[in-house]
């Protein structure tokens, strides 16, 4: 925790005469998205993993409360475990099991400026906890999100409303006033799959064998990956993870926790 003052030392394009503290997390980082994914893709086929891209789960096979394997676009592949890994799709594919899942998908966006040299990088990733903003530069560019919640319900569409610029241009310029003289020069949208207590649902699924869920990373599961596929993989080829993930339970929210170990392929 800093003070108002030491916060603009740091990033000192911040406007804090409203702020009472601050948060300062040095050890923080940042990390490409896409680079990841592409390294643990490589890294799992080096491995013998078989990815198949632009295939789509349909529906799963079922043999009465056991997952025995998935239909997909391509065929019918059998099994010994299904994940639902599905992200903000994660509460369809639950369906296709008969499970209801707490996700919702929530739509957000980010938009990029013209390259703006008048604040320079780097710029750690900063957040307005009143009102939801956060920027950071991106090379030559600032990185900025009004911080919006839309719930999307079933729809799956990440389309972007450019009508969120003007929300995310008033916040900007709150705390970060010299943004006023920024151009918005484009912007995305993705869907966060948040759950009732914004924690993951990690585990077997409940009153099913063979089917383990790993859903519901809401805004920070890029930052969990690598040791949420770390202690999963532990979890189904030991028996268990090395560490303790009753937090994510999936049966929390109906108040009755399984153990790691209930469900599993070889629980029958
Ligand atoms: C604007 C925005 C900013 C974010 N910023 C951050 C951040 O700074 N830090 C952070 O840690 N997290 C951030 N997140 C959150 C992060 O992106 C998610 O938590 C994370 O991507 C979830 O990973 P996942 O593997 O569970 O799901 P996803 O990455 O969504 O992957 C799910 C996969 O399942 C596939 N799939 C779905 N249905 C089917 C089907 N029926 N058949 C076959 N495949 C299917 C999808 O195609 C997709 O490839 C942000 C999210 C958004 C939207």
């Amino acid at each position: 925790m800093i003070p108002p003052a030491d916060a603009r030392e740091i990033v000192p394009a911040l406007f804090v005469d409203d702020l009472v503290a601050a948060i300062w997390s040095p050890t923080d980082g940042f990390a490409g998205p896409s680079e990841v994914t592409n390294g643990f893709a490589r890294r799992a086929r080096d491995l013998g993993a078989r990815i198949l891209e632009g295939v789509e789960v349909k529906a799963l096979t079922l043999d009465g409360p056991r997952v025995r394997g998935v239909v997909t676009s391509e065929g019918t592949i059998a099994a010994d475990v299904v994940i639902n890994a599905a992200g903000p799709a994660a509460r369809l594919v639950g369906r296709m099991a008969g499970l209801e899942l707490p996700i919702r998908p929530s739509r957000r966006h980010i938009f990029f400026t013209e390259p703006f040299p008048a604040i320079p990088g780097p710029v750690p990733l900063t957040t307005d906890r009143g009102s939801g903003f956060y920027f950071r530069k991106e090379l030559d560019r600032v990185l900025l999100s009004p911080g919006d919640q839309q719930d999307m319900g079933d729809d799956l569409s990440s389309a972007v409303d450019w009508g969120r610029t003007e929300e995310a241009v008033r916040k900007a310029i709150h705390r970060v006033p010299m943004l006023a003289d920024a151009t918005i020069a484009g912007g995305w949208a993705g869907l966060r799959p948040l759950t009732p207590d914004d924690h993951a649902i990690i585990g077997w699924a409940p009153g099913l064998e063979g089917h383990f869920l790993a859903v519901g990373f809401g805004g920070h599961g890029f930052q969990h990956s690598p040791a949420t596929g770390r202690y999963v993989a532990e979890w189904l080829v030991d028996g268990q993870p090395s560490l303790d993930l009753s937090l994510f339970a999936p049966d929390r929210f109906t108040h009755s926790h399984a153990t790691p170990t209930d469900h599993g392929p070889d629980a029958e």
